[in-house]
């Protein structure tokens, strides 16, 4: 068989791969196309062929699989953002739980977890669901300013002010951004030349309280902002506003926010609450995205760790201490641990502003402290939680945790292939899975949450 670049052909889609790209093979030969779902019959054009495999363009769609339904946003195709809106949101349900599975019984090698795990926790309705945009700025095809999304790897703008994951007052925001950045030619910034002023448009929103936040980046002085009264009598008449800021980015970097925020109307951060935890959140913070989802998942944690009140717990990888805080609520005492320093000083704050005092926070790696302060006071844990970054756990902090023998294990993960290695490890000896939760914080991305109940199944010594 010869396939050549640019050859256009016809396939049958009949797998999709964890990033959410259709599988498709020709002869045999395997080609990855994206926008396209299982049961797919379409055509492409060759754009990449390795020695193995190769990659496709979706050209036209000749029978649609019944999975799939018209993207109701009209970019989806070129955004970066949403990759599999065309699937029914029922089919990407049964995606991202098939994907847990698969990933704990070919990694985790465990082979009857499916007996385990609960039905995947989705959302009621899966649109309007992020509290946080960041819209970079830059000029659309006839030189008009604009803001949207970058095109999928590349730094192309999409414009879209009406993103349909978004909360709805963004559209405003924009507008009245848009058009005070055009009234004033006040230009945006262009990052190959490194000149121009406005480079994103940063938002937050309290699902609960319905407070708002903007924030201008800009690669200059606030003084480069003319007539700026103007933008800010406008966007404070929003209902909700509270926060008006200003960050300032002059590096030359994909970083999207520099370390200087000001305010320019109202208090430098938001608030909301997940469950009955009220947070403070400034444009630097950390914090989910999806905070109906978050309340979800942190309450099967909470479940799941079995509190009474008597217990002594650690939170590894904690951020902002949101997960900490939930546990507090009926724990002795909370240790949270989290490498940015500026993370554990809003948890701090957070836990001062809730009135906690049964929460104490570590800065530094958690393979470094655990160990450290078991050395030191040689207490063991009730309940370990531990919610890492995609990489997973450290195998020494495994290992620190099989020690330290914990009655449970909560193990909150956004990476279901790094989970299922780490709970290998833990169940080698002395852990087994109990229950598995998914909980989708991300509709229309491939992304999704996984919470891990680990039991103690061994006394022995410790
Ligand atoms: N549990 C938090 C955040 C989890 S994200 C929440 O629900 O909001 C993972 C966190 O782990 C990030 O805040 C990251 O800064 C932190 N982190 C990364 N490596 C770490 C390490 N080795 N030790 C401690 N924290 C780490």
């Amino acid at each position: 068989m010869e396939l050549k670049k640019n050859q256009e052909i016809l396939l049958t889609i009949e797998d999709f791969t964890k990033d959410g790209e259709g599988l498709g093979k020709y002869q045999g030969f395997p080609l990855f196309v994206k926008d396209t779902v299982i049961g797919d019959r379409v055509k492409i054009s060759i754009t990449k062929l390795k020695k193995n495999y190769g990659y496709g363009r979706l050209l036209a769609i000749l029978e649609p699989s019944p999975d799939r339904v018209e993207a109701p946003c009209p970019v989806a195709r070129q955004c970066g953002g949403c990759k599999i809106q065309q699937l029914s949101y029922e089919q990407q349900k049964k995606f991202k739980w098939r994907q847990v599975s698969n990933c704990l019984q070919r990694i985790g090698s465990f082979p009857d977890i499916e007996k385990k795990m609960e039905p995947i926790y989705a959302m009621d309705s899966p649109w309007h669901y992020r509290n946080k945009a960041q819209y970079p700025v830059g000029l659309d095809k006839k030189g008009q300013i604009t803001a949207g999304f970058y095109a999928g790897h590349t730094h192309t703008i999409i414009p879209n002010t009406d993103c349909l994951i978004q909360a709805k007052v963004n559209k405003d925001i924009l507008e009245i951004i848009l058009n005070y950045l055009r009234k004033n030619n006040i230009q945006p910034y262009d990052e190959k030349t490194h000149t121009g002023l406005v480079r994103h448009i940063l938002t937050r929103v309290g699902f609960v309280t319905g407070e708002i936040m903007v924030c201008l980046v800009i690669n200059g002085k606030k003084e480069q902002l003319k007539h700026i009264s103007a933008l800010i009598s406008r966007l404070s008449a929003i209902p909700g506003m509270t926060s008006i800021l200003i960050n300032t980015n002059t590096d030359r970097t994909n970083r999207i926010l520099g370390s200087a925020c000001r305010t320019l109307w109202g208090k430098p951060y938001i608030e909301d609450y997940i469950g009955d935890i009220r947070y403070q959140i400034g444009p630097l913070s950390f914090f989910q995205v999806n905070p109906v989802q978050t309340k979800v998942l942190y309450s099967k944690a909470l479940e799941y760790a079995g509190l009474t009140g008597e217990e002594i717990v650690w939170d590894l990888y904690c951020g902002i201490g949101t997960i900490s805080l939930f546990l507090a609520q009926r724990a002795k005492h909370v240790y949270g641990v989290e490498i940015v320093p500026d993370a554990i000083a809003d948890a701090r704050n957070n836990a001062a502003i809730n009135g906690m005092d049964n929460v104490t926070f570590y800065v530094g790696k958690a393979e470094e402290i655990v160990p450290a302060e078991y050395a030191r006071t040689g207490i063991r844990p009730d309940v370990i939680v531990v919610d890492p970054p995609r990489k997973g756990c450290e195998a020494s902090l495994l290992h620190t945790m099989i020690t330290m023998a914990p009655r449970r294990i909560v193990y909150v993960s956004c990476d279901p292939g790094t989970l299922a290695r780490d709970c290998l490890i833990l169940c080698q000896d002395r852990y087994t899975i109990d229950k598995v939760a998914v909980v989708d914080q991300f509709a229309h991305s491939c992304h999704c949450e996984v919470c891990v109940k680990l039991g103690r199944i061994k006394e022995g010594e410790y």
